[in-house]
C-alpha cells in the first residue's frame, strides 16, 4: 500500500542530517526539536498550541485528562475506526459509548449520537475518518447543546479543512497520531494534541510528562509519553514536504472517481467542498469485497480493510455500551469497504494499472 523506500533522495537526505543534528546536539527527549516541531504543527493548524506526545493513542487518552474526562464519565464514539480511539476511552477510565455512522461517509451519524447521550455523558469524540472532515457543526451544536466536550481524533486528518478551518480545529481538543504510514508520518511513533486553550496545552505537557509542572512538583496522575528529539527532526524535514504529499492524494482521488467505472464497485464523489477530504485512503465499496482483493491481488496491486471488524466486535468490546437501535450501518460498511492504494509515491503509471484492475473486476 505504501512504499517508503520510494522517498524523493533529497528527503531522505535531509532525514540524515537532522538525525545527526540530534546526536550531535546531546539533547534527546524534550529540546528545541520538539519544541519547533509544535510551534510548526500548530501554526498550519491555525491553533494557538500543539503538544507532541508518544503516538496517536496517548494523544487522545491525553487529551480526555486534560478535560478531566475519566472514571464515572461516558464518552461517545464510532464503531468504525482504529481499535486506539475506543481503547484510549477505556484507558482514560471513562466508558465509551458506540453510536451509529452515517451512511455515505462511514461517520457518526449525529442523530444516532444524540440517542446515546445521557446523564454521565463528557464528550463526543469525532473520527474524521479516511481524511474527511466528519459531521463537526452538527456535532459541536449537539455537544453545546448538552454542555458536552467535542474531541477530534485527526489520526487520519492530516490536511483536511471546512470553510478554510483545519481539521483539528473545531473541537476543544483534538488528537493527532504520526504513525509512519499517516499522511504526516515519523520514522516510527509519535502524536500530538492540539488545542485554542492555553490551560489545557500546559495541562497535556504536564501529563505526558508523569504530570509534573515543575521538576519533581507533580499535579497530576501523568503518563510518560514524550515524543522524542530525533522523531520531532524527521518529522519537521518531512512536513516541508506534506503539502505536496496531500495534494498528490488529491490528484490520484480524482483520477479514481473518474475513471473507475465498474457497476460492482461503488465509488463515492469527490465533495463538492473538495479540500474536506484529504485521502488519507481511498475507500470503495463492494459486496464481493473478498472477490475483488483477489482479483486486485492476482494483478499485483495490494488492497486493505479498513475495518474489517467493528470496534463492538472486538473481543475487549462484545458487551460496550451502543445505540438502543443498534450499529447495523456500522457493520454493512465494514462487510464492504476497502481501500485502495493511495499515497504520494503512487506513478500515474501505477494509478493507471489500479483502474485498470478495477475496472475489469467481474462480481
Ligand atoms: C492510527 C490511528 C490511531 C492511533 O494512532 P497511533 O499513533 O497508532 O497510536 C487512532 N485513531 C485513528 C483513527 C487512527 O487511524
Amino acid at each position: 500500500m505504501i512504499d517508503f523506500t520510494a522517498e524523493p533522495a533529497d528527503l531522505v537526505a535531509a532525514e540524515v542530517s537532522a538525525c545527526e543534528r540530534v546526536l550531535r546536539s546531546g539533547l534527546w527527549v524534550l529540546g528545541g526539536e520538539v519544541a519547533s516541531f509544535e510551534k510548526e504543527w500548530a501554526r498550519w493548524l491555525d491553533v494557538e498550541e500543539a503538544v507532541g506526545c508518544g503516538n496517536g493513542l496517548d494523544a487522545i487518552e491525553i487529551a480526555l485528562r486534560c478535560l478531566g474526562i475519566g472514571d464515572g464519565h461516558e464518552v461517545v464514539t464510532t464503531p468504525m475506526t482504529a481499535f486506539a480511539t475506543v481503547l484510549a476511552v477505556i484507558r482514560s477510565g471513562a466508558t465509551p459509548v458506540l453510536a451509529d455512522v452515517d451512511m455515505k461517509t462511514a461517520m457518526l451519524d449525529p442523530k444516532s449520537v444524540e440517542r446515546c447521550i445521557g446523564r454521565r455523558t463528557r464528550a463526543i469524540l469525532l473520527v474524521h475518518l479516511y481524511g474527511r472532515i466528519g459531521p463537526v457543526e452538527e456535532l459541536r451544536d449537539l455537544a453545546a447543546s448538552h454542555g458536552l466536550d467535542l474531541i477530534e481524533d485527526c489520526a487520519q486528518a492530516h490536511g483536511a479543512s471546512l470553510g478554510g478551518r483545519a481539521a483539528g480545529s473545531f473541537g476543544r481538543m483534538a488528537a493527532w497520531s504520526f504513525y509512519p504510514t499517516k499522511t504526516l508520518g515519523a520514522v516510527g511513533d509519535g502524536g500530538a494534541v492540539t488545542t485554542r486553550e492555553l490551560e489545557l496545552a500546559d495541562r497535556a505537557r504536564a501529563i505526558r510528562n508523569y504530570g509534573q509542572v515543575a521538576r519533581y512538583q507533580h499535579q497530576y496522575v501523568g503518563m510518560n509519553s514524550r515524543l522524542d528529539e530525533i522523531q520531532a527532526a524527521l518529522l519537521r524535514e518531512r512536513f516541508r514536504f506534506l503539502p505536496a504529499w496531500i495534494e498528490r492524494r488529491r490528484t490520484i482521488a480524482r483520477a479514481y472517481v473518474q475513471a473507475i467505472k465498474n457497476p460492482d464497485v461503488e465509488v463515492a464523489a469527490i465533495p463538492s467542498e473538495p479540500n474536506t477530504h484529504a485521502f488519507h485512503l481511498f475507500v470503495v465499496m463492494c459486496r464481493q469485497r473478498e472477490q475483488l482483493r483477489q482479483h486486485l491481488s492476482g494483478r499485483g496491486i495490494q488492497s486493505i480493510v479498513h475495518y474489517p471488524v467493528p470496534i463492538h466486535r472486538q473481543k475487549p468490546c462484545f458487551g460496550i455500551a451502543r445505540d438502543t437501535e443498534g450499529l447495523t450501518i456500522a457493520e454493512a460498511h465494514s462487510e464492504r469497504c476497502l481501500s485502495l492504494p493511495c499515497h504520494p509515491h503512487l506513478t500515474d503509471e501505477d494509478v493507471g494499472r489500479v483502474i485498470e484492475a478495477v475496472n475489469s473486476f467481474k462480481g
